[in-house]
C-alpha cells in the first residue's frame, strides 16, 4: 500500500507531461483537489492504494474476488494531475452510484466480460446493461464534477476514451475469475465502430442525467459531505498542497519502474517507445 502523500512525494514526470503543461498555480489546485477525492473516498468506507501499478493490483484483486475488499486501485502509472485526478473522480462516481456497503462498489469483479454463473444465458444483456449504465455516469460525470467540484479547466484522463462496458453480440472472450462464466462481447479493438456507437448512446444518456436539475449539485453536495467524513478518519499529516504544486518531479531512470505503471523498467517500456523523439517525455495537447 502507498499513501497519496508517499506517492506525491516521490513523483516523476509523466508520459502526458502534465507537470510541465500546467502553471504551479493549477498544479496546486490539482493538488487540493486529490486531497478532496483521497479523503471523500475514504468517507465512502475505501481505502485508495497509490501504488502506482494500479492494472496488476485490479488484476489480482479481481482474481481474489474478496467479499470483504475495501482497497481501490486509483493510480495507473505517474500522471498526477491528469490521470490520477481522472481516475479517483470516476471511483468516487462508482462509489456513489454504486452499492457502498460492497466491495468494487457492488459491482462483481468478474464484470463486465463476464457474469456470474448463475445468470441465465437469456439474461446476460439485461444483467449487464444496469452495470454499463453506472460506468457511462461514472465515465461521463469525471469533466462535470472535476470542474463543479474544484474548478479543474484542463482535460482529466481516464483509463481510455471511452467506458468500459460489457456488450454482447460479439465474438471476443476473456478469462473471468471462478463463479463467473465468460460472456461473448464486442471488443474495442476489432469491432470499433459498433463499441463507440453502443458506448457513446449509453453516455449520452449519462449526459443527459447529469443535465437534469439537480442531479449535478446532487452528486457535488454528496462528495463534499464525504471528504468531510474522510478527513476525520484521517491520521496521516499533509504537507500544504502548494509544497507538492510547486516541486520539480524526479528524474526516471532506466532501471526505474516505468512511468506508465507496466512491469517492466522504464529502459525496457516507455523509454524505448519514445526512443528517436527529442526527449523522453513530450508534451500532448492539454
Ligand atoms: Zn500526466
Ligand atoms: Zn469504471
Ligand atoms: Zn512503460
Amino acid at each position: 500500500m502507498k499513501t497519496l502523500v508517499e506517492a506525491l512525494s516521490a513523483q516523476r514526470a509523466c508520459a502526458c507531461g502534465c507537470h510541465a503543461l500546467l502553471s504551479a498555480e493549477e498544479r496546486t489546485r490539482g493538488v487540493h483537489a486529490l486531497y478532496a477525492c483521497d479523503d471523500a473516498l475514504r468517507g465512502f468506507g475505501y481505502e485508495a492504494n497509490y501504488e502506482r501499478s494500479g492494472d496488476a493490483l485490479f488484476r489480482a484483486a479481481q482474481q481474489r474476488c474478496d467479499p470483504a475488499c475495501r482497497t481501490v486501485a486509483v493510480r495507473f502509472g505517474e500522471c498526477m494531475y491528469k490521470r490520477l485526478l481522472g481516475s479517483l473522480l470516476h471511483e468516487l462516481l462508482h462509489a456513489f452510484f454504486g452499492e457502498q456497503d460492497a466491495p468494487n462498489y457492488g459491482v462483481p469483479w468478474g464484470l463486465p466480460y463476464g457474469v456470474p454463473d448463475a445468470v441465465a444465458p437469456a439474461d446476460e444483456a439485461a444483467f449487464l446493461a444496469r452495470f454499463n449504465e453506472s460506468e457511462a455516469r461514472a465515465f461521463s460525470g469525471v469533466w462535470l464534477v472535476g470542474k463543479a467540484l474544484f474548478g479543474i479547466e484542463w482535460n482529466l484522463r481516464t483509463a481510455r476514451d471511452v467506458g468500459t462496458y460489457g456488450f454482447t453480440g460479439g465474438n471476443a472472450m476473456v478469462a473471468v475469475p471462478r463463479g463467473f462464466r465468460p460472456v461473448a462481447h464486442l471488443d474495442r479493438q476489432h469491432h470499433t465502430e459498433r463499441y463507440y456507437a453502443r458506448a457513446r448512446a449509453i453516455e449520452q444518456q449519462a449526459l443527459a442525467w447529469f443535465a437534469e436539475p439537480g442531479s449535478l449539485a446532487s452528486v457535488v453536495a454528496t462528495l463534499r459531505e464525504r471528504e468531510a467524513a474522510g478527513r476525520e478518519g484521517r491520521t496521516e499529516k499533509r504537507p500544504p498542497a502548494g509544497d507538492f504544486g510547486r516541486m520539480a518531479p524526479r528524474k526516471t531512470f532506466m532501471h526505474d519502474a516505468c512511468i506508465c505503471g507496466g512491469t517492466s523498467p522504464y529502459g525496457q517500456c516507455c523509454a524505448r517507445l519514445s526512443a528517436g523523439a527529442s526527449a523522453p517525455i513530450s508534451g500532448l495537447a492539454r
